[in-house]
């Protein structure tokens, strides 16, 4: 692997047939079998061997050129799913809007896809495996196809490259090679068009820009953002799976700034777009910094959860709306649980984050409001919290965004490494501080933020 990533690529110079592919020898691309993983190379051996064509296509040929890991590991065949099911016991059909078929092995997974046509003009004869919208969006797409077909209606060019594991030739019916080489990426056919009928393109287009260290190509950018709000019309459930590979494929920082530079940001999430427009120093630096955490945790194998990211990407819309809440006349500790509430009723019109993140988000959000209130025996219930763990990182992702919260994140980490003498110590010198006690209010008291009072609204 290491080895391709020094020498460098050679132009394939070949006539391109009229309707055919460029074809190219592995001598041109030096690719091999043993970069495809053995099942996936494995699978498309046996649908080959059962009469059907079979090739290796998409991200894993791509990554694999550019001497990056593939992700996984898709095959595209002229069988049809039920085909692809006879032939492997351990497969399963799944999806409507795209059927195709999962072939397992242990924890591998194999996406195997039948050749799609391009069903634009759909007739009588396939509207019911074929679907658009009035705006052109594909609803369904089972229509099935030849290769070269199915080679039009894939997205990018450096994504409709097919790998032969029987001699190792690479297909190219675009310019799919050429692109990689020069780092670009490029929709196949009208870019507006494209956009319409599938609006997640544009997200696409940004998450292999970032991931890739690729140029959009200018006509492939230029309608991005006039389209940007066909994002609102896409289900929230498939949102919520392109905004989780978006930010957690290691690349969050610089995926945030390609989103906010081309106008997708907002519509994917909109009451945070409108923090960032009123307090756009602090918001981008709360982001930023919960990002980039996000990036290194990726980088050295370390765990992370979305719920994290959730709770950083809707923590300035929860507080602003806590305030409003509050000059409303609640209470402050109600009016952050009903801006809780809120903010993630809204978001998930928008992106369907599913309950088992969004309410360890809101665990996250609630230990924001029992970290300073530690007198008495509250500081060590707090520490065997199993939320403890992350509501500390994101006090500390607070402050490092410039909120004011009197060293509390300090005193935290320094409570973590005390003995218990010195933990008492620390609770004493508290009341000792005039840490304040508690009283029983009568009138509701705007309390903001820490943030806000930081003078940054
Ligand atoms: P990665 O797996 O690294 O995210 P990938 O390119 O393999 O990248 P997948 O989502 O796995 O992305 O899709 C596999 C292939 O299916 C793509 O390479 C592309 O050819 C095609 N494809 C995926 N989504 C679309 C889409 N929305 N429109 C057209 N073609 C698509
Ligand atoms: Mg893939």
């Amino acid at each position: 692997m290491l080895k391709k990533l020094f020498k460098p690529f050679r132009l394939s110079r070949k006539a391109k047939q009229p309707s055919g592919p460029t074809v190219l020898d592995a001598h041109e691309h030096r690719l091999s079998c043993a970069d495809f993983t053995r099942n996936s190379a494995n699978v498309a051996v046996r649908l080959q061997q059962a009469g059907f064509e079979a090739y290796l296509v998409g991200g894993c040929v791509r990554d694999s050129l550019l001497g990056v890991t593939p992700k996984d590991f898709d095959v595209a065949t002229s069988a049809t799913p039920e085909q692809v099911r006879y032939e492997f016991r351990n497969s399963r059909i799944i999806g409507r809007r795209f059927k195709l078929v999962h072939v397992h092995f242990g924890r591998e997974l194999i996406e195997v896809a039948t050749f799609r046509s391009d069903h634009s003009q759909t007739t009588d004869d396939n509207n019911d495996r074929s679907a658009h919208d009035a705006s052109g969006r594909i609803l369904r797409d089972n229509v099935y196809g030849s290769m070269a077909d199915d080679a039009q209606r894939r997205d990018f060019t450096m994504n409709a490259l097919y790998f032969d594991v029987s001699n190792e030739k690479v297909y190219d019916y675009s310019t799919g090679f050429a692109d990689i080489q020069r780092r670009l990426i490029r929709l196949i056919g009208d870019p507006e068009q494209r956009y319409l009928e599938d609006p997640v393109r544009m997200l696409r287009a940004i998450r292999f820009a970032a991931k890739l260290n690729f140029d959009i190509e200018d006509s492939t950018a230029e309608p991005i953002h006039r389209l940007a709000h066909l994002l609102r019309d896409i289900p929230a459930a498939r949102l919520y799976e392109e905004v989780l590979k978006l930010f957690l494929s290691g690349h969050a920082v610089r995926t945030y700034e390609l989103l906010c530079e081309y106008g997708l940001f907002a519509p994917l999430f909109p009451s945070t777009a409108k923090a960032l427009e009123k307090n756009p120093e602090y918001v981008n630096r709360l982001l930023r910094n919960a990002f980039s955490n996000t990036d290194k945790r990726i980088s050295a194998d370390r765990p992370v959860t979305p719920a994290y990211l959730f709770a950083a990407l809707l923590w300035p819309a929860l507080t602003a709306r806590a305030i409003s809440l509050q000059n409303d006349g609640m209470h402050p500790l109600p009016a952050m649980q009903e801006a809780a509430h809120q903010v993630l009723l809204e978001q998930l019109k928008t992106v369907a984050i599913p309950k088992r993140f969004s309410i360890p988000t809101r665990e996250i959000w609630d230990m924001q409001e029992r970290l300073p209130r530690r007198a008495g025996k509250r500081a060590d219930m707090l520490l065997a919290h199993q939320r403890f763990r992350a509501g500390y990182d994101f006090l500390l992702l607070r402050e490092s965004a410039g909120e004011h919260t009197h060293n509390l994140g300090d005193w935290w980490t320094d409570y973590q490494d005390a003995s218990d003498s010195q933990r008492r110590d620390m609770i004493s010198n508290l009341s000792s501080q005039g840490a304040p006690a508690r009283k029983r209010r009568r009138k509701p008291r705007t309390s903001k933020p820490s943030h806000m009072q930081a003078g940054q609204e």
